[in-house]
């Protein structure tokens, strides 16, 4: 593996390690960074998870999730963390400007940088590169990092759990990004005692009653189809936000019912929340959201699952995005 002799160089002796992932961390984010920073803790190093923004609850039961350093609530202790790490490993995003204030801080620092990532088009300001667009998740380019530094088998439970929740949430449960190596993985995690159903419990299966009444708020009220363009959306307002009580993390999964559609080839989920307007785009096959969210949203991610940020009006935005999709289905064909 390409660098790890140089990262086991780096681990040698016990170091302050900072991991930071990206602003509204999800499953693969938590789960890479957790895994790692467990693994580094139980070899002798001193370490800090740091991300910009708090994480959803159905996350909370993640092993030390509640010593995750969060800029927005601790900036002052976020900042002196990063800037005393020898080490800085990023994970799961591979441009500063996802770390929002953070990026300027790892920019100015001498610390040994890491990224591990799988996203497209990678900035080039780590000092070790592990980058992999083929790879369904960090999680699982961690554990390929775990395995290469002669981490001791089985791997503890709590990183097997850390390392599943990534690959099957990046993966949609096995639905896409998989390939022989994710379920040659998991089946090595299995046989060191994974116990995935509880994962899925613990992950899917937890939400608050308020989930279902959004989702048919959803569905019913917020969805909008051009089978011409073969589109569609479902959007937020702000009222929305106060009257349904939306948290960080409630709104995951809705983009999955539009999906499901099978006129549907390109689906975004649009939300106006309270302080910024933010995309989630999806697609089936080639047509490639990433490009759009790239070109045109202040974006990015993969070729079918991509994100971006609108600084128009909610009505605005959808007008562009409704103006722009049938556009790329030509340039995707
Ligand atoms: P989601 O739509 O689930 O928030 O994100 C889908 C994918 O796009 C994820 O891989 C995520 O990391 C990426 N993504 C989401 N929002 C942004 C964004 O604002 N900028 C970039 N570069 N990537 C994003
Ligand atoms: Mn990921």
């Amino acid at each position: 593996m390409e660098g790890i002799s140089e990262l086991s160089a780096l681990l040698a002796f016990p170091k302050q390690i900072a991991v930071i992932s990206h602003r509204n961390p999800d499953g693969d984010a938590l789960g890479s960074s957790l895994a790692l920073s467990l693994y580094l803790q139980s070899v002798g190093h001193s370490v800090k998870v740091i991300m910009p923004s708090d994480y959803p609850i159905n996350f909370e039961w993640m092993p030390q999730s509640e010593e995750i350093i969060i800029f927005d609530t601790n900036q002052v202790l976020a900042e002196k963390s990063v800037k005393e790490a020898e080490i800085i490993f990023c994970l799961d995003f591979n441009s500063l400007e996802r770390i929002d204030k953070l990026g300027l801080i790892v920019l100015s620092s001498t610390a040994a940088k890491i990224m591990v990532d799988h996203h497209l088009d990678p900035e080039p300001f780590a000092d070790i590169i592990f980058s992999r667009e083929s790879s369904s998740s960090t999680a699982e380019i961690i554990y390929e990092i775990l395995i290469a530094l002669g981490a001791k088998l089985p791997l503890s439970k709590l990183v097997i759990d850390c390392l599943y929740t990534g690959i099957m949430t990046d993966t949609g449960s096995f639905h896409h990004a998989t390939s022989t190596n994710v379920f040659k993985i998991c089946g090595e995690l299995k046989q060191q005692g994974l116990d995935d159903t509880r994962i899925q419990e613990l992950v899917h299966n937890s939400q608050p009653d308020k989930y279902l009444k959004l989702l048919g708020h959803c569905l019913h009220n917020r969805l909008e189809l051009y089978p011409e363009s073969k589109f569609g959306l479902i959007y937020l307002t702000r009222e929305d936000y106060r009257n349904y009580d939306i948290q960080r993390g409630d709104t995951e999964g809705i983009i999955n019912y539009l999906m499901m559609l099978k006129s549907v080839h390109v689906g975004a989920l649009v939300t106006n929340q309270p302080s910024i307007i933010k995309l989630s785009l999806r697609s089936k096959g080639d047509f490639s959201v990433q490009r759009i969210c790239k070109e045109h949203f202040n974006g990015g991610g993969h070729r079918n699952a991509s994100g971006g940020s609108s600084k128009q009006t909610l009505e605005e935005t959808i007008n562009k995005l409704k103006d722009v999709v049938p556009k790329y289905m030509f340039v995707n064909q």
